[in-house]
């Protein structure tokens, strides 16, 4: 109800929203805040994004159900998860290797079948499964990655936090069109930042 108030009127999107219980992928001490529109902390000094977010980058997307979708930052697996309700496969690209090994537990335990994983540098994105028709990006670049341009298809749409990491950051849609790359500022926001390489030993 508080999605819908606040501007999210994709009914898709609210649908799948509820479809996925978020107490599943935050620590459980922080369980019975799982329903509050805040982030939350998870491991390796990650967060989950805050509902209203999460909604709101789905929606910029305009996903359709047949449409391969990458997405970068895996986390805690939820907004994989909720991608997973509204297109026909998910790509996610996760650095932490214990990150990634918790979000595919919640995939099997919820029955997402429609989710592949990978551990590896997000900048580089997924060049063996692309081009894709979307992609998301769930940490903040100081610049859009030139690989994750190259890998989105014709009629494409990129939605990813731009900004130095404390600083302003913007969700930015770019689109890939007849034209050439246009690029629309949609939401100011707070992400971590996007991080150059795989992690050492987790
Ligand atoms: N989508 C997540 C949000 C996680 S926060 C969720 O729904 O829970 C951002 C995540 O991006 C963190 O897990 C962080 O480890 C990851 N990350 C940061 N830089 C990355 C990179 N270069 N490649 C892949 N993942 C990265």
């Amino acid at each position: 109800m508080e999605l819908r108030q606040s501007g999210i009127s994709d009914t898709e999107v609210l649908s799948a929203l509820e479809r996925i219980p978020r107490e599943e992928f935050v620590l459980s001490n922080f369980g019975d805040q799982a329903y509050e529109n805040t982030a939350l902390p998870i491991e390796q000094g990650q967060t989950i994004s805050q509902p209203y977010v999460v909604a709101f980058m789905t929606q910029a997307l305009e996903l359709g159900p047949r449409m391969r979708v990458l997405e970068i930052g895996t986390g805690s697996g939820y907004q994989a998860a909720i991608l997973s309700k509204l297109c026909r496969r998910v790509y996610t690209i996760e650095r932490y290797r214990s990150l990634l090994g918790q979000a595919e537990e919640r995939f099997r335990g919820l029955g997402l079948h429609n989710v592949v994983t990978k551990l590896g540098d997000g900048h580089l994105g997924w060049p063996e499964q692309a081009p894709f028709e979307r992609i998301i990006v769930t940490a903040a670049a100081a610049e859009i990655p030139e690989a994750l341009i190259d890998q989105l298809a014709d009629g494409g749409i990129m939605v990813i936090p731009v900004g130095a990491s404390g600083r302003n950051q913007d969700v930015i849609r770019i689109r890939r069109g007849a034209e050439g790359i246009s690029r629309e500022e949609l939401l100011p926001v707070r992400f971590v930042p996007l991080v150059e390489g795989i992690a050492g030993t987790n």
